[in-house]
């Protein structure tokens, strides 16, 4: 059978900014050989599904996914289908048995070999590309890179793990880390800048691991490094593994007004001995002492956390030093979930009982519910407060528009929505508060006071 060249295609994305990223490297991969982007699959002749491993049944899902889009190629005999993300790189060989008009299929790791694929795709061969090539054989495709949105940038500093938290699977469908090249980092960012990019997001599985491959210098130096460049508004990092965070990167936050007060630092657990079957290497203690020193470094930084509950052996003891971390810290959101298990991971021969599921979902609303009360409390003491918003998007309803404030919460509010605005830093005071997202007004020109632009929010309230 003759495989015609595609002429639009469409990626569906699912799970985290990694992913986010490499569909974009997907996409552009894909612009530069002249296919374009459709966002309906009817019209699509190569869809790529681009999947995520972290939540339970994930390979269930995304063969059930998969088994969509054959109904569609059922119709369609030219439409080519590929697997990519961390599912695919578990599943390799065995998801060309399991799905028989599967064209091929990519890991994370080998985003930036699309175009060769498809070429030998075009010729007849059906590639499995997984595994992990050293950081000498990758191509990061960055220069070209189809860009989603005007106002932030993203750029992957470190890709993998090497960490062995027993409850996770990236080190398996992510690979060892590969640090970038300082000198990458910054000239791809100094490309997004020119471009008039505002934001900057680093990426990363643990971002603060991030070592330069020449001259061993650390995240603090690239933090110093990226934030001094003209030009950039908003620098943010993500994801930060609390052991690696040393005070030279603490400090940063004082040094720099433009590095976020926003931080996105997962703690799984408030008991250290369920940190402990986790293999994450360190107890409350450090993570308390971390909390103190950065609020130090930048008054009122808002902060996130993961929360992993029911974890194989957690008592209610164990959870309830989880929701005496969780008043402690006070943290501006948290991102929970019971705890699922992976196949292949380490938490499985730990031979602890398992959670009953019906203990680990009271336990997830429970903690759910004081996160509620204590994000409406944090919120509310923003009201009155002046923000300089970012400009994500228009709004959800007629004449608004949607934003972030430097510490990255949501705001709506009333404004011209013309789409030059998005992209741009409006001031906008906050009327209303409600736990997952503030009401703004524009404030009006002549606004008399002065922004601080150092201060994210108000203290934290108790
Ligand atoms: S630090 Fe732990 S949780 Fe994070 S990606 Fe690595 S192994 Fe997974």
């Amino acid at each position: 059978m003759t495989i015609d060249f595609p002429k639009r295609f469409l990626v569906e994305t699912w799970g985290c900014q990694m992913n986010e990223l490499d569909s974009q490297r997907l996409s552009s991969q894909l612009m530069q050989e002249g296919i374009l982007p459709t966002s309906d699959p009817q019209q699509a002749d190569l869809i790529l599904l681009n999947s995520c491993s972290v939540r339970e049944k994930a390979a269930h899902k995304a063969y059930s996914r998969l088994g969509e889009y054959r109904l569609l190629k059922e119709k369609r005999p030219g439409l080519l289908l590929g697997f990519c993300g961390c599912v695919a790189q578990q599943e390799g060989d065995q998801a060309l048995k399991r799905v028989p008009d599967l064209d091929f299929v990519i890991g994370p790791a080998r985003v930036g070999e699309l175009r060769q694929i498809l070429r030998q795709r075009l010729v007849g061969k059906r590639v499995v590309a997984t595994g992990f090539p050293d950081a000498a054989e990758r191509n990061y495709d960055m220069d070209t890179l189809s860009r989603e949105g005007t106002h932030k940038g993203m750029v992957t500093i470190i890709e993998g793990c090497n960490k062995k938290c027993t409850f996770c699977i990236v080190p398996s469908t992510r690979g060892p880390e590969q640090n970038r090249p300082l000198d990458d980092i910054l000239s791809e960012v100094r490309h997004l800048l020119d471009f008039g990019f505002r934001e900057i997001e680093l990426l990363g599985q643990t971002v603060n691991h991030w070592r330069d491959p020449a001259t061993s210098a650390d995240f603090a130096v690239l933090l110093d490094r990226v934030a001094s460049l003209d030009g950039l508004d908003r620098l943010r990092f993500v994801t930060s593994y609390p052991r690696d965070f040393t005070q030279e990167m603490v400090d940063q936050f004082a040094r720099h007004s433009n590095i976020c007060p926003y931080l996105h630092l997962p703690v799984q657990s408030g008991s250290d001995r369920v940190l402990k079957m986790m293999g994450r290497g360190y107890a409350t203690e450090l993570y308390f002492d971390l909390i103190e020193r950065l609020r130090k470094s930048r008054p009122g930084i808002a902060l996130s956390t993961d929360i992993i509950v029911g974890f194989p052996g957690e008592t209610e003891q164990d959870f309830q030093l989880t929701l005496d971390l969780l008043s402690r810290v006070r943290f501006a959101s948290v991102y929970a979930f019971k705890y699922s298990p992976r196949p292949g991971t380490a938490a499985l021969r730990l031979n602890q009982p398992e959670v009953p599921l019906e203990d680990a979902d009271r336990r997830l609303q429970t903690l759910f519910s004081l996160q509620r009360e204590i994000q409406t409390k944090i919120n509310q003491a923003l009201v009155g407060e002046v923000f300089e918003v970012l400009v994500t998007s228009l709004g959800k309803s007629a004449g608004t528009l949607t934003g972030r404030t430097p510490c990255h919460r949501v705001i709506h509010f009333e404004h011209d929505t013309a789409t030059s605005y998005i992209g741009s830093l409006i001031d906008v005071k906050v009327e209303r508060a409600y736990p997952h997202s503030l009401i703004g007004s524009t404030v009006l020109p002549g606004w008399p006071e002065q922004i601080d632009r150092s201060r994210s929010s108000l203290p934290i309230v108790s």
